[in-house]
């Protein structure tokens, strides 16, 4: 057994079978041999060695006549590998002395060249070539049989080096039961959509795919980041009863507060919202006592969609109406497309940059691209006449592009009036606070807005300066740190200043440690995601004194550093838990 601590993203406890994906690519669905049957097993394999050579020979062959030898190289380095007799021996030993399979011979023998390679940096390149002789071998062993992501029979927990929104967006969730990568930071959107999907996730474990074999049994704890590779008896027991635990105890909270206000014990309203990617989320969202929907991800519709195209205004409008439905009269902010950095998936259609996460992104990406947001902006506009519809605006920098965004809102709605095609005339529209030039420009942007809401993922990344989805950083990334809490405090004013709401979306809203601190700070909406958290915020919120939470808030404010203020976050909140009689968020 061995324990791996990674960064939690997507919480929840989920146990099973590990699928490699850049590796094996497919499922192997057994290690073990009966007694006796090792001698077939061998054959088997041999024969699988032989018919990938003659395929890697083949391949060299063609590739030497359409673009010469130097790049037929590359499959005459395969085929020399697998034609080498030592090599073969590796395998073959595995099966005789420890009944495995040929699949299972051929992941662990690979998993032990992966490792070796891994450690040299001359080597290292070459993993990619490993990679693929394993996935050829199991093709050759597996043939009809293969079981790839695409068409699980089983039930698989995902280990991969990344993933990419899309590829999560369009894994079968009924099969894809969490997952565990190398890479990824604490709020790269891979995280993100995870927790909307309720998967269990762990990202940034360095070299998870190295660790383990597809086939070994895993837990995810998506909670505490923690990955336990091919776990004890004891530890599986432990884990199923904490699972159960969580679920039932969910269950009771959901039914106990589900009716009741979300406001402190003085009777300050906290307005709890929920955040989704797709309008299947919605039904979960209510379930769970969400006031509305505070933040829809609109970008699902691109990075969840297989075709390279662009959504039309039709497309877009089904999916807002869907939701809609569900809400029944509900709120529902509808974020603009927020595509770019780790969020694009129609790769063909935008330029490579050097450095996406301050390049053509986001609102920017929309106003040079207008035919794109018209779309969208029509089919907001429309489902506004049929709902509780507000409009966001994400990464605004400053007050000329929030005029340009509105000026093409403008003649949008004067298109749509010279059709006849109906929308509400007084859609509020708002926008996301996530860069520091947006905060220090507040009470500018304020005259301008109907709300705000704080997008922290952003406005921590772009003010400490660290991607948020890489994990060699992933310390540096403080949500609690005071440059940040300034910001929210900033904006926090500069909204009640100009009298218009204010709110939270991003994953600080999410994490129950910062519940109090963000209403002490004077946020007084939440939107958060999964919805499966609302009982419990909602259970810390109905504990407390607004003035406990503006007396947290002080004590983190004024902690000096980063450092500083986490212990005094954790203290605090340890404190007045304490004196709630409620156990503490962490
Ligand atoms: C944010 O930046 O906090 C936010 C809510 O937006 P996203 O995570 O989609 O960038
Ligand atoms: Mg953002």
């Amino acid at each position: 057994m061995d324990i791996r601590q990674g960064i939690p993203v997507s919480t929840g406890i989920t146990i099973g079978e590990v699928f490699l994906l850049e590796a094996e690519g497919v499922r192997i669905p057994s290690h073990f041999i009966p007694e006796g049957e090792e001698e077939h097993e061998v054959e088997r394999l041999e024969k699988a060695f032989n018919n990938a050579l003659a395929e890697l020979e083949g391949l060299a062959d063609e590739l030497r006549k359409k673009a010469g030898q130097k790049i037929a190289e590359i499959f005459v380095a395969h085929a020399g590998m697998l034609g080498d007799e030592s090599f073969r021996q590796e395998f073959f030993e595995r099966i005789q002395k420890k009944n495995y399979t040929a699949e299972f011979a051929v992941a662990r023998t690979m998993r032990h060249w992966r490792k070796l390679f891994q450690a040299d940096d001359f080597l290292a390149p070459r993993v990619a070539d490993l990679e693929d002789l394993e996935r050829r071998l199991l093709k050759h062993l597996l043939g009809q049989k293969r079981e790839e992501l695409s068409s699980l029979q089983k039930e698989v927990i995902l280990v991969a080096h990344d993933l990419s929104p899309s590829q999560i967006a369009s894994m079968d969730t009924d099969k894809v039961k969490g997952f565990a990568t190398n890479a990824g930071g604490p709020t790269s959107h891979a995280g993100i959509i995870a927790s909307a999907l309720g998967i269990p996730a762990v990202v940034g474990l360095g070299s998870i795919t190295n660790d383990v074999t597809g086939g070994d049994t895993i837990i995810i704890d998506g909670g505490r980041g923690l990955v336990t590779i091919e776990p004890d008896e004891e530890t599986c027991q432990r884990y199923s009863m904490r699972r159960q635990e969580v679920l039932e105890s969910d269950q009771v909270l959901r039914r106990e507060l589900k009716d009741l206000p979300s406001e402190t014990k003085d009777g300050l309203k906290v307005s709890l919202m929920a955040n989704i990617e797709s309008p299947k989320e919605v039904a979960k969202a209510i379930e769970y006592g969400a006031d509305g929907i505070g933040l829809y991800r609109t970008e699902f519709l691109y990075v969840g969609s297989k075709s390279q195209e662009a959504p039309n205004a039709n497309n877009h409008f089904r999916a807002y109406m869907d939701a809609l439905n569900d809400l029944d009269g509900r709120p529902m902010i509808i974020r603009t497309l927020d595509l770019g950095a780790d969020k694009f998936s129609m790769s063909d259609n935008v330029v490579k940059e050097r450095n996406p996460f301050l390049g053509l992104r986001s609102l920017r990406y929309c106003l040079k691209n207008p035919e794109v947001f018209e779309e969208q902006l029509r089919a907001i506009l429309r489902a506004s006449a049929y709902g509780n519809v507000s409009l966001m605006f994400p990464l605004v920098s400053g007050l000329e592009e929030l005029q340009a965004a509105k000026e093409i809102l403008n003649d949008v709605k004067k298109q749509m009036d010279d059709n006849g095609d109906e929308y509400d005339p007084d859609l509020p529209v708002g926008i996301m606070i996530e860069l520091p030039s947006a905060v220090m420009n507040a009470d500018v942007l304020a005259q301008h807005s109907d709300f705000f809401s704080i997008g922290t993922n952003d406005l921590i990344q772009y003010t400490l300066a660290v991607d948020r989805g890489n994990e060699h950083v992933a310390d540096l990334y403080r949500p609690e740190h005071p440059a940040v809490l300034k910001l929210i405090k900033m904006a926090v004013e500069a909204a009640n200043n100009a009298g218009i709401p204010i709110s939270v979306c991003g994953e600080m809203a999410s994490v129950v440690l910062y519940t109090v601190l963000l209403i002490g700070l004077g946020v007084h909406r939440l939107s958060l995601a999964p919805p499966q958290l609302i009982p419990e915020v909602k259970k810390i919120i109905r504990s407390i004194d607004q003035a406990d939470a503006e007396e947290l808030a002080k004590q983190v404010l004024s902690a000096g550093g980063p450092e500083k203020a986490r212990e005094v976050l954790l203290d605090a909140n340890r404190q007045l838990m304490k004196d709630k009689g409620i156990a503490p968020p962490i």
